[in-house]
């Protein structure tokens, strides 16, 4: 049993995530962006924290990513894309005037269609180029269960005006890759509620089937 825990976060009002195997109390972060205390609160007494996935770069999602590592000991993964996003941290923080955050060093690189074994369950990684060139949503598909990270919201999808952007290239992730996953999926996104991807497949005003963008303007 997938067990999906989450806290909102630091000055972006991010969701950090714990996801969990319930039987074996195995368990992993995305995107522990910042007050890790709280983050890591999330998980059981004796439950394990053995990965850390960034689904992108971005400070909100990162910048606590480092101190998680160090009282976790977990192997912390992002997408080679996105490498430069990390690294400019400091840059990040001196451009929204937060105090400097420490840049967080990944054992390695994660890549489309890894798999991610939690316990008893198995995740893949599946990247979705278009809010940064290296976001990826995490898939859990014996219980319909997605992390889209600022790819997909409910209602909303990600900005693509920073750099690495690419409205095109989120479009075809979201509509080519997420979609087809299934209209029962529940997914858990970056920021805001949580929703069904068939709810967006319908109605999402950037990506969905009837596209009403600037309707409601
Ligand atoms: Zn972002
Ligand atoms: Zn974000």
């Amino acid at each position: 049993m997938l067990v999906v825990r989450s806290v909102v976060v630091g000055p972006f009002a991010m969701n950090a995530y714990l996801a969990a195997c319930g039987e074996t109390g195995e368990a992993m972060l995305i995107d522990p962006g910042a007050e890790i205390p709280r983050v890591l609160a999330l998980a059981e007494p004796g439950w394990r924290i053995g990965r850390i996935l960034l689904t992108h770069g971005h400070i909100d999602h990162v910048a606590g990513a480092a101190e998680a590592q160090r009282a976790t000991g977990a192997t912390l993964t992002i997408h080679q894309a996105d490498q430069a996003w990390l690294a400019g941290l400091p840059r990040q923080a001196a451009m929204f005037g937060l105090e400097g955050a420490e840049v967080p060093r990944p054992d390695r690189h994660h890549a489309d269609g890894e798999q991610v074994t939690l316990g008893n369950l198995t995740a893949t990684v599946l990247h979705t180029p278009g809010h940064s060139a290296g976001s990826c949503c995490l898939w859990f598909a014996g219980e319909d269960v997605l992390f889209t990270g600022d790819t997909l919201f409910a209602g909303s999808v990600g900005r693509t005006d920073l750099p690495g952007g690419d409205f095109e290239a989120l479009a075809t992730s979201i509509r080519e890759k997420l979609f087809p996953l299934g209209d029962g999926v529940t997914f858990h996104p970056g920021h805001g509620p949580s929703g069904s991807l068939g709810e967006e497949r319908r109605g999402n005003p950037f990506v969905g089937e009837a596209p009403r963008r600037g309707r409601y303007v």
